[in-house]
Parts: structure tokens; sequence; C-alpha cells
């Protein structure tokens, strides 16, 4: 690393692979088919070849222990050895079959290569990243928890890189932010009282990383862009204090990120470190402070380019910002990087052949992410007249951008304008919509109804590949997929469901389908992001005013219900669920984006209606993961969140019933929103907690009806009939029997038709055995 030149990082790289390699390679690994040898081979070139990519590109410090076979929180909690002893962990290294069954849990009793047997256990705890869509597993601690070094990997894939030819910055997460991400069953365990057994774990692996040559280590304390607690400061303190003395020469810099430091400066800019990474994307306002308080010799690690969304920067902004830090502080005391790691977008817009043209010279993944970092390094190194073509094509894609008709909609932005808050509010208010509902929709007590979507059978997935291909015409296509939907309705009305839905067949994800038909949304061929472990996402991008040319599931809707009398449930994808799982343009606040697809929806809300649909749902299983990360933050989002539903929803009539969905297992934080909601129906997840997120609802005395998930469709087991209804015993206990409606948890999309059928008779039965006891 030369010092004659601004230093240029990436902190850490998308490790699925450009076609989405890793994740072939594990699934074949986990289906048996092919060795942990193949799979550890497919994980080294993956490796090697990421390397190779940023050397190319021109990033000067490349991260290395960024990569993992599953996730980087699961990849500490092996490094330090915080393995619950649920999975039979008897010390040294973390096997690769341990490793997997911390990841996925071990479904039988079994004996490992060397004989050791091992008992059944369920997979650890996931749970979102930050405000992320990535998923961690989370580290469980136990009372007395001890930490010894039992995985050496980020040691191995320093040397891995050395040994060809790449000087690397190894990343480790930081012992803080581990163990706030951690749990314990044991509640009197405050996880941070176990940092003074942790850091020796760290200090070995400090002094293991210098003694092979590293000169600097990233550690990562995205814990610091949280509101924090006195003793999480003083604990950062006393970490950074004992490991900046466990290696000297050995420099570290801390880095957090996905949002300012705000009231955490302070404790930041006084860690005993070499370097300090910020997020400016979204902390810009933390730059003045750190750059009149940092130390002198701190080195900054400026977080310029965003590395949490798909839009080409605007280099020459950047640079009228960050030159005179460069200028006053000098260039040895100034890394370029993007705001937070790339993992969070996909790796390389080359791939996408199909996209439009002038659509792309505005998106920039990974690589180009890279590219632009190393102009904005050369520019700062040697002068803008070295990179003045690219600085100008850069300019000039942001001024195209700006003025693009494609991204100003007139009709959108009035419609925007004027928007009155009369149009959140439906007519009347619930008890009266209630009557007009029941006299409308005749429906017993305690109704059956399912969460909208039935298996994606291999048939359905074969179909729509062949359809994409063009090897399956439009007509076959649609004729099949009207068969699927019939034989679901059919069936539906036989097991004496009341509410029945359509099936999602012709969908090939919840956001996805809409963003297909939404104008001001795109769609990528191959812009995966990994959500966990082998598991991808493939968010559209909004890039500019949303609305609704045409309608979008009506034709569906209404074919399903010309074959049946009972009432057919209409599904939408909610506006805060399609906003939160999409990159969002930069160019408008995210509340008005939202409202833009609220009044998409509303639209679509309105043609079924008059269509002469009587149930209609809203689905927003994404409302609660889009809560900012600093409670300061909370209100404006949920209440934003709440006009959205209520815009996208109000349009109806009195007696056309509004369901919501939901899934995800807390509620507390957001009760109030979900009342100001005022769904007629909302369906939750309940069924793992045995009923007890109900509580929420209960000390909220909410009025609404509730459906609260009978039947866990994460399991392949099958519910019985007594169990069910046992569940909504408990229920009854929490509400009143008037306000129950009887589904599962979720969609049944990833379940097959065999473990379908009989649990949704069996859920019918439970029904009935509570109808009958009233
Ligand atoms: N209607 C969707 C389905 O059933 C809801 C999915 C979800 O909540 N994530 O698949
Ligand atoms: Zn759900």
């Amino acid at each position: 690393m030369s010092s004659s030149s601004v230093p240029v990082s990436t902190l850490g790289v998308p490790r699925i692979g450009p076609r989405r390699e890793l994740k072939a390679a594990l699934e074949s690994y986990w289906a048996g088919s092919t060795s942990a040898t193949a799979l550890l081979d497919a994980a080294s070139g993956l490796r090697a070849a990421s390397w190779a990519r940023q050397h190319a590109l021109g990033i000067t410090h490349i991260p290395s222990n960024d990569f993992s076979l599953y996730d980087h929180v699961l990849d500490t909690s092996a490094m330090v050895g915080a393995i619950p002893a649920a999975y039979g962990w008897a010390g040294g290294n973390v096997s690769l079959d341990t490793y997997f069954a911390l990841a996925r849990g071990r479904a039988v009793a079994s004996a490992d290569a060397c004989g050791h047997g091992h008992a059944g256990a369920a997979a650890l705890e996931m749970t979102k990243w930050f405000d992320t869509n990535y998923h961690y597993m989370v580290p469980e601690f136990s009372k007395g928890q001890a930490f010894t070094l039992a995985s050496t990997k980020s040691i191995d894939e320093f040397r891995e890189a050395q040994s060809l030819g790449f000087h690397t910055r190894p990343v480790l997460i930081g012992p803080v932010t581990f163990l706030k991400l951690g749990k314990s069953a044991d509640a009197s365990l405050d996880p941070l009282a176990l940092l003074p057994g942790l850091l020796p774990v760290y200090s070995e692996v400090l002094r293991l990383l210098a003694a092979s040559g590293a000169d600097w280590v990233q550690i990562d304390e995205p814990c610091l862009a949280l509101d924090l607690d006195d003793a999480t400061r003083a604990a950062l303190r006393c970490a950074y204090d004992v490991l900046s003395r466990a290696a000297p020469p050995l420099r570290i810099l801390c880095t957090s990120y996905f949002g300012g430091l705000n009231g955490n400066l302070d404790t930041a800019l006084r860690l005993p470190v070499s370097g300090l990474h910020l997020d400016l994307v979204r902390g810009a306002q933390d730059l003045d402070r750190a750059i009149a308080q940092a130390p002198a010799d701190l080195v900054l690690s400026l977080g310029v380019i965003d590395g949490r969304n798909v839009w080409r920067a605007d280099l020459a902004a950047i640079l009228d910002r960050i030159a005179p830090i460069v200028d006053q502080r000098g260039i040895d005391r100034v890394i370029v990087a993007p705001s937070c790691s790339l993992l969070h977008v996909p790796v390389d817009l080359e791939l996408e052949t199909t996209l439009d043209p002038e659509l792309k010279s505005w998106l920039a993944f990974a690589v180009q992410k890279m590219d632009e970092l190393r102009i904005i390094g050369r520019a700062l190194s040697e002068g803008r007249g070295a990179v003045r073509e690219v600085l100008e094509a850069s300019g000039r894609a942001a001024a195209a951008r700006r003025a693009s008709p494609r991204i100003h909609n007139r009709t959108a932005a009035a419609r925007l304008a004027q928007a009155t808050p009369d149009m959140a509010h439906r007519h009347s208010p619930y008890p009266e919509r209630r009557r007009r509902q029941q006299a409308q929709l005749g429906l017993p007590h305690f109704p059956t109804t399912t969460i909208g979507s039935f298996p994606q059978t291999d048939t359905v997935r074969k179909a729509r590949a062949a359809h994409q291909k063009g090897t399956m015409s439009d007509a076959a296509y649609d004729t099949f997929l009207h068969q699927e939907t019939e034989a679901a309705v059919r069936w539906q009305e036989e097991i004496g469901i009341d509410v029945l839905v359509h099936g999602e067949f012709e969908r090939n994800d919840m956001v996805q389908y809409f963003g297909e038909r939404l104008a001001g949304y795109a769609c990528t061929r191959h812009g995966w992001v990994q959500s966990y472990g082998s598991r991808c996402v493939r968010p559209p991008v909004i890039f500019g005013d949303v609305f609704r040319p045409a309608p979008m599931t009506v034709a569906w809707t209404c074919y399903a219900q010309s074959l049946t009398r009972r009432p057919v449930k209409g599904m939408l994808t909610g506006p805060v669920t399609m906003l939160q799982w999409s990159f969002v343009r930069d160019d408008l606040p995210r509340d008005q984006v939202c409202r833009q697809i609220a009044l998409a929806l509303r639209d679509e809300v309105a043609d079924l209606e008059q269509a002469g649909i009587r149930v209609i749902q809203i689905d927003e299983p994404a409302l609660r993961e889009g809560l900012p990360l600093r409670r300061a933050h909370w209100k404006a989002y949920l209440d934003s969140a709440v006009a959205c539903f209520r815009l996208a929803a109000s349009i109806v009539g009195d007696a056309t019933q509004i369901h919501t969905h939901m899934c995800y297992s807390e509620f507390n934080d957001i009760i109030d929103s979900i009342g100001a909601m005022d769904a007629d129906v909302i369906s939750i997840e309940t069924s793992r907690s045995k009923m007890e997120l109900l509580e929420a609802f209960t000390s909220y005395r909410y009025p609404n009806e509730i459906g609260p998930g009978v039947y866990d469709i994460h399991s392949p087991r099958l519910p019985g009939v007594d169990e069910m209804a046992a569940l909504l015993d408990r229920a009854q206990e929490r509400l009143s029997a008037g306000q129950i409606w009887v589904n599962p948890d979720c969609g049944l999309k990833t379940r097959r038709w065999e473990e379908v059928r009989p649990a949704l008779v069996n859920m019918v039965a439970a029904a009935h055995r509570l109808r009958a006891a009233q």
C-alpha cells in the first residue's frame, strides 16, 4: 500500500458470486451430491476471484474474512467457540458439520465422521442484520459462558489471500456488537458481562493476524449506529483499550455503518484505534464534528459511496465534499470507502443485458461501485485532471437522470400533491362496517381462510421458467395457470374454507409481481442479494414516479370468484412492503415514494371492489422490519406507514372487508400503529409462540377481527385438530370469540400439497369444533 496515493477500500463484498455460484455449491453439498472438498474448493475459488477482481479494479485495502459459507455472525460464534451445548461440540476447531448444524439444524441424532454421536438440534435463531434484508444467526450464550479460539478462519483466509499475492485487511465483527447481537435463555445474563472473557480470544486472533503479516484489521462495530446506553459505551472503551494493546504494530480500523454516530460520536472518536470509518451517506451530519474533533493522527475512512443502494454516484459532488478534508488531513490520514460493506448490493450491473440502457446508465452494483471508489481515490491523489472524462460522464449521468422524463410523471406527481387526509378514512367506524360486512358476507363464527399462496410446486415453477424462456406459449401458460387456480378454488370449496383465495400461482414473488406491473419500477435478471445462507432475493428498483398503468390482479381474482359463490379474497402487497423490499430512488423522500405506491394500490383496490370482490387483503409483512435503527425516528416512520396503508385501503365502501397480514414475532412496539391501520381483519403469525404474541393485542384491547395463525407453515409437521383447537382456546382467553378468524401463520407457497391438504382439512375441523362448542 503506497503512501503516495489515497487508499481505497470496499469494507466487504458480495460472497454469493456473480451467478450465485455459492448457492449452487452449498445446496448440492447439503443434498449430499457433492463432497465437502468440492464445497470448500468452490468457496476458495470465489474468494480468489473476488480478491483478483478488487485488485484489478484498484482497491488497495482489500478485505479478507468477509467471505462466509453461511453467515459472518455465525463465523464469529465459531471463532470464539460460542457453541450451545445442544450441538454436542467437544472443543477443538468447529467442524463443517457442527457449523451447518448451527445454521440449519440437525434433523435426527447422527454420528459424525469421527464417530461422535450428535443429538438432533434446531438451528440457531435467525434475525435481521440491523435494518437490512440480510439475516444473521443469533449467537446464544449461557451462564458461565467460556470462550476459546475455535476457528482460525480469519487467519486462514488472510494467508490464503497472501499465498495468491494479495495483501488484505481482515474483517472481524467487533466484540461489543457481537455480544449485543446475542441472546441467552437465562434472562438474568447480560451478554455484555461476558466481555472480559471474550477479549482474550480476540487478542489472540489479532496476535496471530499480526504474526501472519497483517498491518491493518477492520473491526466492525455497527452497534455504534444504534442508541447506546452508558454501559455499552464503557464496554467499547474497555474493549479497544485491550485490543489496541494486543498486537501493537497491527492497526485497528473501527467501522460503524448503517447510520450516523450521533450521540456516540465522542465515544467513537476517543477509542484508542488507528482508524475510524464513518457512514457519510446516512450519517453525513457527523462529518463536520468528526473533522473538528478527530485526533490529528486518526485515519478517517470516508464512507461516501452508498453501499445500501444501487444508484451511480455523482463523483464530482463527492469530491467537492471530501477533497478539502484530504487537503487538511493529508492523504495518509484518509481512506475512501463505501458507506458499508457492498454485501447488500448485487454483484455486477454488466450482467444486466436486457435492462433499459438509459436506466442502466444511472445504476451501479458492487463492481461499478468499486470503480467509483477507485476514481475518487485517483482524483484525490493525482488531481481531478487525471480522471476528468470519467468525472464528466458521472456528472452527465446524474444530470440526465434528474431531467429524465421517465422519472417524472405529471399525473402521479399531481395525484400525490392532491391526496387529502380524508382519503385515508373509511366511511364509518369499525362497528358499523362490521355490521355491513356481516350482512354482505354472512360468515359463520370462527371463519376460516388462508393467507394467499398455495404450493409453488415443481410443475408451477417449471411452467413459469418455460414460459420465460419462450418454450411455453403465452396461451399454454395461461391455460395452465387457469387450471391450477380452478383446482385450488374447487378444493377449498370442497373442504369448506369460508373465504377463498386464488392461490397466487401466477406470481413469482409477492413484490416482483407488482414491480413488473407498476410504472416507475424495474426488475433485474441477476440482481441477487444474499438474504440468508444460500437464499438470495432480487429486489426490484424503484427509479421513478410510481403509478399503475393497468389493473394488476383483477383478472385472476375475478376468474377465481367466477367459480364459486363463496367470497374470494383479492391479494395485494402493501405499500410499505413494496417499498421495504425494493431498492428505492434516492431523489425523493421515502415516505413520498410510499404514498405513490399507496395511490397505485388504491386504484387496484377500487377496481377489485368494482368487479364484485368483497374481501381484499393488503399484506404488510415488512411493516415492522422497516422500523428505523434509532427510536427518535420511529414515530415519523410508523405514522407514514399507517397513513400509506390507509390511503391504499380506504377507498372501499363499508361492506367491503379489508384484511391485512403480518408475519413476524413481535407486536408490542407497533401495536398502536396496527390499531391505527384499522384493517377489518388482521392475520398474524402466532402458532410457534402458542398465542403469546396475542398479548399485545389483548392489552391494547384491539377491537377489530384477528386471525392468529394456528398452523406453523415453516415446519413440515402436520398439525392435528386437537392441537389447533387448543390454540384457538388459548386465543379465546385473550380475545372475544366474535373476533377470531382461523388461518395458517403465513402463505403456503413453500409447502407441498401433500402437507397442505391434511393440514387445512384439520384446520377446518378445528374451527367446526369451536363453533359447535358455542
Ligand atoms: N399473500 C402472501 C402469501 O401468501 C403473503 C406472504 C408473506 O406474508 N410474506 O404468500
Ligand atoms: Zn406471512
